[in-house]
């Protein structure tokens, strides 16, 4: 992973070595952030971004649940992505647009008028399980639940979120997994530290809804869409944990895994241990929207002026 030369911070372009913080951040001491992650893709036609105007509108409902005053319109951060991918003249790269409380007084609230800081990151990250992209990911269910949904509203991508990510894929790295699939508070699954889950049973997609805890991913909801086009049923439906052991296809979704499968669960091989047919094919479509195989009927990609 490497950065760029240029971060977007409160209006303007700046080094990346410039854009600093207070050690009196609010967002430090409590947790008050709440960030996307997004993906710009070389396209045939040049760099696009994927579901630009949606991963913004997921910021601004964060951002709206904690009481976060953006300061800025939904056009404005979007243009600014887009400029910042020009500026740094990148063909592809993962994009961190972060909105925190700043310097703002030590109470766990805010002061009136205290600082918000709106910053936009990006960086050249390739797959984030690696190959198991290709191959599967080893994956264990982790003795750690995510909180239920009256205590951490989960359709907020915020950073105190991760704390709970954090506990889960740090049990799983210390077992020699790649990632952990969180049961939610009422016993049922969830999702991984950072991915949604889908399961393939008898040719038909399984995916836990979107009021179980979980967030409601972008990728999530492409899949699913993609699973229509391909004539796929899918439901949303809680799932208990025994589903992962006798499914015939796991694989996980977000901006960052992409569509990623899952080649066992606490070292039980999935289906026949090898990515499945579903997985494949949803895959093909999924990628193909960004080498051009896959027509856009959705408007989801937006190139890069100048890029
Ligand atoms: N769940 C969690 C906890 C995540 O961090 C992510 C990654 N943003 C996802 C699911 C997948 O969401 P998306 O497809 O919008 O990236």
């Amino acid at each position: 992973m490497s950065h760029a030369p240029f971060i977007w911070h409160n209006g303007r372009l700046k080094p990346w070595q410039d854009a600093t913080v207070h050690v009196s951040a609010h967002a430090l001491h409590y947790g008050s952030s709440v960030f996307e992650g997004e993906r710009v893709y070389a396209t045939p036609q040049g760099p696009a971004y994927f579901r630009l105007a949606d991963h913004t509108r997921r910021l601004f409902e964060s951002a709206r649940i904690y009481e976060i005053d953006i300061g800025y319109g939904e056009d404005a951060i979007n243009a600014a992505c887009l400029e910042l991918i020009a500026a740094n003249r990148m063909q592809s790269a993962y994009v961190r647009p972060i909105v925190f409380r700043g310097a703002g007084g030590l109470g766990v609230l805010a002061r009136e008028g205290a600082p918000v800081d709106v910053a936009i990151l990006a960086l050249d990250w390739g797959a984030y399980l690696g190959d198991a992209i290709e191959h599967g990911a080893d994956v264990c269910v982790s003795s750690w639940h995510r909180p239920a949904p009256n205590t951490f509203p989960s359709w907020a991508k915020a950073g105190g979120n991760y704390l709970s990510s954090q506990l889960i894929g740090l049990e799983a790295r210390r077992g020699g997994y790649a990632e952990g699939i969180a049961l939610g508070s009422n016993g049922l699954l969830s999702e991984g530290a950072g991915e949604n889950l889908f399961l393939v049973r008898r040719g038909v997609l399984y995916t836990p809804p979107s009021s179980a805890g979980i967030l409601a991913g972008i990728t999530r909801d492409t899949v699913m869409t993609l699973a229509h086009d391909l004539g796929l049923a899918v439901e949303e439906r809680d799932l208990p944990r025994e589903a992962l052991y006798t499914s015939d296809e796991i694989f996980m979704t977000g901006t960052a895994a992409e569509i990623t499968p899952v080649r066992s669960v606490d070292r039980k091989p999935v289906g026949g241990g090898t990515p499945g047919p579903v997985t494949r094919a949803l895959q093909q479509a999924f990628f193909g929207l960004f080498d051009g195989r896959t027509p856009d009927r959705r408007g989801w990609l937006t190139p890069v002026p100048g890029g």
